[in-house]
């Protein structure tokens, strides 16, 4: 795993705070079905993908959470991963991670925008920004 283009530091606000979840979704997964102590390759690809989705969702800080949003971005593969991993860790959070948690469970009952603000996505930001 090597060329991991986006860095966690330049998610804004809220997507940081759903990328954490993701992480200890994927932690909590992986620790108990590849049992590594660390994470393996695979789940590593996986957040690594998870992170460049964040960064180019069209909604950016909008951004519903992910069971509720209209855009299907994860290829069908990662797709699969991604319920599979949150139908495992997901009733695990409140436990491991009660702040985390509970912000998903508040931002699930957010209203979903009817469309992306233009662009609105992290990665359009930090572009900008770094011009
Ligand atoms: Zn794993």
């Amino acid at each position: 795993m090597s060329d991991q283009k986006v860095d966690i530091n330049v998610l804004m606000g809220s997507l940081k705070t759903e990328y954490k979840t993701i992480e200890a979704m994927v932690k909590i997964y992986c620790r108990d079905h590849h049992g590594t102590g660390t994470l393996c390759e695979a789940c590593a690809d996986f957040l690594a993908y998870a992170l460049t989705k964040l960064d180019r969702c069209p909604y950016g800080e909008e951004k519903p959470t992910c069971k509720l949003c209209p855009i299907h971005c994860y290829k069908a593969d990662y797709k699969e991963r991604s319920r599979i991993i949150m139908r495992y860790s997901g009733p695990k959070m409140l436990y491991h991670h009660p702040i985390l948690a509970i912000r998903h469970l508040i931002a699930g009952k957010k209203p979903v925008p009817v469309k992306p603000t233009p662009n609105a996505s992290n990665r359009h930001k930090r572009k900008s920004r770094s011009q």
